[in-house]
C-alpha cells in the first residue's frame, strides 16, 4: 500500500537457514552456535558451558526456520515456490541470501548442479517457472536470464560472451520504470539444460576472476535475473504479463562492518552510523551496496517502529516520499529520505527520553 502507516509485512519475508557443521568443525569437537525450532519459527543463539549446560544468549523469530537437516527442496518450498505463480502473473520479486562468508549463501542459491537433490534456488526456481509455462494455459511465452556481478561498486556481466571484463553502466530507463544495466547479456532459456549451462558459465567466470583477486566472491554480489513474458487467451483477445525474478547472492555480511563499523542493530547504533557517515565513507574496505541495503532495511524498520509507537509527522512524510522514490527506482534518493525520517524519529525520541528523565 502506498499510503497508511503500516508496511505490509507479508511483502517481506525472512527465512533463516542453519547449515550443518562441516568436517573441520566436527573434528574440532565444535558445538552448534545456534539451535532452531521449526515449529516456533525461532532460532536460539546458544553457548554450551563447561559440563554441557546449554545457555540461551538470545532468541530470534523468523517467518520460517530451516535447520541443518533441511533439504534444498525444503528451502525452495519455504521461500520461492509460492512466488512462481506471482512472477507469471506479472509481479516482480527478489530474494536475497544474507550471511557471513561460509554460512551457505551460494550453496542455498546455486547449490551443487550435478545432482538433482543438490540444486539450489536458482536452478529450482527457474525450472519451476519453465514447468509452469509449459501448461496449456499459455498461448505464448519466453524466458530470458541475466547474471550480474557487483564488485567494488562496479558491474560486470557473468554471461558476457567474451573473456574481456567489460564494466557496465546503470541507466535510468525513464518514465519511473526504474533502471537497467546497459549491455547486460540476456540469454533465452527453454529447458533445465539451458539453465544449468547458464549457471555453469557464470560460475566459470567467477572462478577465473577469483584467481585474480583473492576472496573476490565473498566481497561481491551476484544477481540472477529472470524475465518472464507470457500470454494467455482471454475473452476478446490476449493478455500479456511480464514478470521478473531476482535471486541475489550477497557479499558476506562481514564486509559491511569492516574496521569496527557497526551493522545497525538498534536506534542508537543507527544514530552513530548517521553521525559517522562521512568518516565511514572514507573506508575503502566497506562494501557500499551491502551497507546501503542494511541502511534501507534499518530505516524501514525504525520508521515503522516509530510510527507504531506514536506518529511523527515529519518521519511519516519522509517515509512516504521514500516509498515513492523507491517505486520509481530512485534508490539513492529513497535511502536519503528514509535516513531523514530516521533522524526525525531519533530526535523526537531523544526529546521524549529527556522528558522522561526530567
Ligand atoms: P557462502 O556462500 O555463504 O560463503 P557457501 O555456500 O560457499 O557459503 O558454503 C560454505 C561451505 O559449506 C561449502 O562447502 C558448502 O558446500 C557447504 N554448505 C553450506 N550449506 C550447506 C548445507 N545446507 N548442506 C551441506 N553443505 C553446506
Ligand atoms: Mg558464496
Amino acid at each position: 500500500g502506498a499510503s497508511g502507516p503500516e508496511i505490509p509485512t507479508a511483502n517481506v519475508r525472512v527465512v533463516c537457514r542453519i547449515r550443518p557443521m562441516n568436517e573441520r568443525e566436527k573434528k574440532a569437537g565444535a558445538t552448534p552456535a545456534a539451535t532452531a525450532s521449526t515449529e516456533r519459527k525461532e532460532v536460539a543463539v546458544v553457548r554450551i558451558l563447561a559440563g554441557g549446560t546449554r545457555q540461551v544468549r538470545s532468541t530470534f523469530h523468523f517467518d520460517d526456520v530451516l535447520t541443518s537437516f533441511s533439504s534444498q527442496e525444503d528451502v525452495f518450498r519455504a521461500t520461492l515456490q509460492p512466488l512462481v505463480g506471482q512472477v507469471l502473473a506479472g509481479y516482480e520479486t527478489t530474494a536475497f541470501a544474507y550471511g557471513q562468508t561460509g554460512t551457505g549463501k551460494t550453496y542455498t542459491m546455486e547449490g551443487q548442479l550435478d545432482s538433482a537433490e543438490g540444486r539450489g534456488l536458482v536452478p529450482r526456481t527457474a525450472a519451476a517457472v519453465l514447468e509452469a509455462l509449459a501448461t496449456s494455459e499459455f498461448t505464448d511465452s519466453s524466458v530470458t536470464v541475466s547474471y550480474l556481478e557487483i564488485y567494488n561498486e562496479e558491474l560486470s556481466d557473468l554471461l558476457a560472451p567474451t573473456d574481456r571484463h567489460q564494466k557496465l553502466d546503470l541507466k535510468d530507463i525513464g518514465g519511473g520504470r526504474g533502471v537497467c544495466c546497459q549491455g547486460l547479456s540476456e540469454v533465452p532459456v527453454h529447458s533445465m539444460d539451458d539453465i544449468l549451462e547458464v549457471v555453469r558459465r557464470a560460475q566459470e567466470k567467477r572462478r577465473v576472476a577469483e584467481t585474480r583477486v583473492n576472496a573476490r566472491s565473498s566481497r561481491s554480489h551476484s544477481i540472477f535475473t529472470m524475465k518472464v513474458r507470457c500470454q494467455r487467451a482471454v475473452a476478446g483477445g490476449e493478455l500479456e504479463n511480464q514478470g521478473k525474478l531476482h535471486l541475489v547472492d550477497l557479499a558476506g555480511s562481514e564486509c559491511a562492518k569492516k574496521g569496527g563499523l557497526i551493522y545497525p542493530e538498534d536506534v542508537s547504533a543507527s544514530a552513530r552510523l548517521l553521525a559517522g557517515q562521512e568518516e565511514e565513507r572514507e573506508r575503502r574496505s566497506i562494501n557500499q551496496s551491502l551497507l546501503t541495503l542494511g541502511r534501507v532495511i534499518t530505516a524501514l524498520r525504525e520508521v515503522r517502529k516509530g510510527l507504531k509507537g506514536g506518529c511523527n509527522e515529519e518521519a511519516e512524510e519522509c517515509r512516504l516520499r521514500g516509498n515513492e522514490l523507491l517505486n520509481k527506482g530512485d534508490f539513492a534518493d529513497a535511502v536519503a529520505e528514509y535516513d531523514k525520517g530516521l533522524v526525525a524519529l531519533l530526535s523526537a525520541k531523544g526529546e521524549q527520553d529527556d522528558g522522561g528523565a526530567a
